[in-house]
């Protein structure tokens, strides 16, 4: 689905459109004086033109066979329609790879190539805007490889097709060209009626569309730009005048707008989908209640953390904060005072937080963690003392309690900078220091301090 027109969007789609008319304007009433023969022009431009063409078509398909909408379907066979005519043109054009041009074409093949892809391409466009007008729901999932088979090998095999009729009708065709000249392609039925095929396309597009999304807005700017090309070729008579080089550089112009449009929203999107999971991963690793990171944050950042400040011979503290008597506050206040209390708690620690590598998360339940990298034991002391007074301050009422209000245990451990100790080690010494310190009477802090010899070691808590 294409992106919606903004009004920045129209003003540049309309100033474009300017320009175009002002070098139509322009060149015609100089667009038959014969010019310089430049034969590098034709196979760059034509090559430019096949190129930007064929990638149109194959972005438009792939968005066809992800969205399976009608409309894009049909656009990327126009698109491949024109790629294919426009490489068999270069094939045939006299004078670029032999001089009468290749596959046995006649001296008019090239112009009668060029009325079948200037006739054909519009057409193509108008029956697309036909079946985004009957067929509006996407393509059934089953029918979907056929469709997008179709939709190029239908428009392809037309191409081939009237361009063999081109290149074998040569002689029986009516006559459109005399040396470098095709003048008589002003009064012949096809000029006139290619640049009517053009101009109603184009108002068909207006009326059916509105221009509201990206895609039809700069597709009208293409056919504006294609019936640019139409009567400035027209008018100019014949090949390497004014008009027939101004009329090449428009069919470029035309064939890369819907490109242009294509690449932008796919970088757009691009850009969103950056941005999406950036939220994504942001909330993955939110506790839901307290907003501040979870145990998967943790258990991911912790151990690197740790890994890094072991590297550069640092020391890293970690505090165990644990909510006192919590069950009781829950059973005596409810649940939702506890959870607001939760809250509370979760956004005091957060707040005593001072250096940007220092983290706090919810390890589960009325438990939390503080990750201090960079810190050392008698640092995170002071750390554990203000985490622990931030708490007090907040002075939420527990009744129950010989304070009164809400308190927390702090369990302090710090890494030695220059012995490496698991993270699972280094956790379990202050979940030990935070049980000492809810044995000696809760609402206090407590540092690790190594046992006894002789003394079974602590188990590890995991993470
Ligand atoms: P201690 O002082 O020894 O830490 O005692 P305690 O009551 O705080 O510890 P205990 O482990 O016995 O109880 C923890 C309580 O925390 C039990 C549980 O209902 C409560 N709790 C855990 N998660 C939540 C939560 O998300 N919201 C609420 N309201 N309560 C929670
Ligand atoms: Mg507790
Ligand atoms: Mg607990």
């Amino acid at each position: 689905m294409s992106l919606p027109a903004s009004r920045h969007h129209r003003l540049a789609a309309y100033a474009v459109a300017g320009l175009i008319l002002s070098v139509v304007l322009a060149v015609l009433p100089v667009a038959n004086v014969r010019e310089q023969n430049v034969t590098a022009f034709l196979p760059l431009f034509a090559m430019a033109v096949f190129v930007t063409e064929g990638l149109t078509a194959y972005l438009l398909w792939t968005q066809f066979m992800i969205t399976r909408g009608p409309f894009l379907a049909a656009l990327s066979g126009a698109y491949a329609y024109t790629s294919v005519t426009v490489a068999i043109q270069l094939m045939v054009f006299p004078g670029v790879f032999s001089p009468q041009g290749l596959l046995g074409a006649g001296p008019q093949s090239a112009l009668w190539i060029w009325a079948f892809w200037h006739g054909g391409s519009p057409l193509l466009i108008l029956a697309a805007l036909f079946v985004r007008r009957r067929f509006k729901a996407p393509v059934p999932h089953a029918k979907t490889r056929l469709v997008g088979l179709l939709s190029l090998g239908v428009p392809v095999c037309l191409s081939l097709l009237l361009c063999l009729i081109a290149i074998r009708g040569d002689a029986w065709l009516p006559q459109l060209v005399d040396a470098r000249s095709y003048q008589r392609l002003q009064n012949s039925p096809s000029g006139v009626n290619i640049a009517i095929f053009t101009a109603c396309t184009l108002l068909y597009l207006v009326y059916s569309t509105r221009l509201q999304t990206l895609l039809e807005l700069w597709l009208g700017v293409a056919l504006f730009a294609g019936l640019g090309d139409v009567l400035v070729t027209v008018v100019a008579n014949s090949r390497y005048s004014i008009g027939w080089y101004v009329a090449r550089l428009e069919s470029v112009l035309a064939s890369s707008m819907v490109l242009g449009v294509l690449i932008w929203e796919i970088s757009h999107l691009y850009r969103e989908l950056h941005a999406a999971n950036a939220r994504l991963s942001e909330f993955a690793s939110r506790d839901g209640l307290t907003g501040i990171f979870n145990r998967r944050y943790f258990d991911e950042r912790y151990p690197m953390a740790l890994g890094h400040s072991q590297t550069g011979q640092r020391s890293l503290s970690i505090l165990m904060v644990d909510i006192d008597h919590f069950k009781r506050f829950n059973d005596t206040l409810g649940h939702l005072r506890g959870d607001e209390c939760l809250i509370a708690v979760a956004g005091a620690l957060q707040g005593s937080l001072r250096r940007s590598g220092d983290f706090v998360a919810r390890f589960g339940g009325e438990e939390f963690v503080v990750v201090l990298p960079d810190c050392d034991h008698e640092m995170a002391t002071r750390l554990a003392e203000n985490v622990h007074a931030a708490v007090a301050r907040l002075a939420v009422a527990a009744p129950f309690t010989e304070a009164g209000c809400v308190s927390v245990s702090v369990g302090v451990a710090t890494s030695q900078p220059n012995a490496a100790i698991p993270a699972a080690e280094l956790l379990a010494q202050a979940d030990a220091a935070l049980y000492r310190a809810k044995e000696a009477g809760r609402n206090r802090v407590t540092a690790w301090q190594a046992p006894p010899l002789g003394l079974a070691s602590i188990q590890a808590r995991s993470v």
